[in-house]
């Protein structure tokens, strides 16, 4: 129940209504009998320092920063963790003594679900498709985790770009970037561990594609990871369960960053089953 105890957290964005984290927090809260609540908080873009001056005044303990908005928050909060700073994004927000601190969750919700799978990355070769928002925040998760790293994208100019940004906060490791390709795919395929697509490639409603060429067989002892997770199995999924190679979709990532935002607001442990629970029966 609400009442004039209700810590309030909620999700800044534009669109935000398709959003399951609103239902995946408040489970949350629900299950460890917190007196908080979650909220989506629409904001249109140019909106951003206004909505944010808001939240400090509203009194929220924190929020969740999602599309278009990951960038634009940057100039107005009044700290910001070294995680954001390298990815170039900000995605969670958390008030304190009337500061907004801006951190990213992205980048270890997704090494904390890799090796949840069974994948650990020291020392591993990575394909990373794609070189926007969630490409940044794997490569940066990948390389710090010493895995090397080749970054490939259809508009190359934006994965050059990627590279050159991480390379001033990464530990030296390969990490490069190469036009995607059938062509690249296919040579660097080979001597592939891991394959992570972060392009939107395979998103609902466009569920019938997949980044990945149908010709071009995936290394069998490969694990494919696809951030996307509407659909929760991807065509690049079933592709690559076909070839025999691990499977695994972005509802871990997504849960997992959460889980670590909620920690941050509430100084608790999340839940994690419990808001797995809540995105699978969300996306069924
Ligand atoms: P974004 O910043 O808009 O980047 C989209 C990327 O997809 C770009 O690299 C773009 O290439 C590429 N792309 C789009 N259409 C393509 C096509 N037809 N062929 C080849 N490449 C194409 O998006 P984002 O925020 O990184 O998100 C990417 C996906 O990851 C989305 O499905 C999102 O839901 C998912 N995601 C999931 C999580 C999670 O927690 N599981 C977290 C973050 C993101 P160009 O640069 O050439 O346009």
């Amino acid at each position: 129940m609400i009442d004039g105890e209700t810590q309030l957290v909620g999700a800044i964005g534009w669109p935000i209504a398709h959003s399951l984290s609103p239902a995946m927090h408040n489970a949350a809260f629900q299950a460890l009998g917190l007196n908080w609540c979650y909220v989506p908080l629409p904001v249109r873009p140019g909106q951003v320092e206004a909505a944010l001056r808001g939240l400090v005044a509203l009194g929220f303990r924190g929020a969740n920063v999602t599309v278009p908005h990951k960038q634009a928050v940057i100039p107005y909060l009044d700290a910001v963790s070294d995680d954001a700073r390298a990815i170039g994004a900000v995605n969670t927000l958390v008030v304190k003594d009337g500061r907004l601190l801006g951190d990213n969750t992205d980048a270890t919700g997704f090494l904390v679900d890799l090796r949840r799978a069974g994948f650990e990355p020291v020392g591993r070769r990575a394909l990373v498709l794609g070189a926007g928002g969630g490409a940044r925040a794997v490569a940066y998760a990948l390389a710090m985790a010493g895995t090397d790293v080749v970054v490939l994208n259809r508009t190359p100019s934006r994965a050059e770009t990627l590279v050159r940004d991480l390379a001033a906060w990464v530990p030296p490791v390969s990490l490069r970037s190469v036009p995607l390709s059938r062509q690249a795919l296919s040579r660097l395929a080979p001597t592939a561990d891991l394959i992570v697509n972060a392009t939107s490639v395979g998103m609902w409603p466009d569920v019938d594609t997949s980044p990945w060429p149908d010709d071009l067989p995936i290394p069998p002892g490969c694990t494919v990871y696809d951030l996307v997770y509407r659909p929760a199995r991807t065509r690049l999924l079933r592709q690559a369960e076909a070839c025999g190679a691990q499977g695994i979709g972005g509802l871990g990532m997504l849960v997992h960053q959460g889980a670590l935002a909620f920690e941050m607001w509430t100084g608790q442990d999340a839940p994690v089953g419990v808001m797995r629970q809540q995105v699978d029966g969300a996306t069924r």
